[in-house]
């Protein structure tokens, strides 16, 4: 059974299948996603949606985890944002830190 498609958001993480992997935010061109520390997770760490709204709707997170634990909303039911060279430069910042929140 799959849980309920939230609304309103261009991006959401089932954590329960999350591995901590990194590479959902390997691939993120527009830094909208990040690991935080958390200590009840496996490798002690999760990946968060920290910036919405610079989501472009790319996929590129979705199709590369091998999890299945991120999904991008419908292009028909969100309106996703440009690509911005501000979220092009978040994420080479997060990818510079190790994949890690910058915040
Ligand atoms: S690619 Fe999937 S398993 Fe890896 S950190 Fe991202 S959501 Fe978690
Ligand atoms: S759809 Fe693209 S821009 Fe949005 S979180 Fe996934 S990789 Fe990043």
């Amino acid at each position: 059974m799959s849980a309920a498609i939230p609304e309103n958001t261009p991006v959401w993480v089932n954590e329960a299948r999350c591995k901590a992997c990194d590479i959902c935010v390997s691939r993120c061109p527009a830094g909208v996603l990040a690991m935080v520390l958390d200590p009840h997770k496996v490798l002690d760490k999760i990946v968060k949606v920290l910036h919405p709204e610079s989501c472009i709707g790319c996929m590129e997170c979705e199709l590369h985890c091998p999890d299945f634990a991120i999904s991008v909303a419908d292009r028909k039911q969100f309106k996703f944002a440009k690509t911005s060279k501000e979220a092009q430069e978040r994420a080479e910042r997060i990818k510079a830190n190790h994949f890690m929140t910058i915040e």
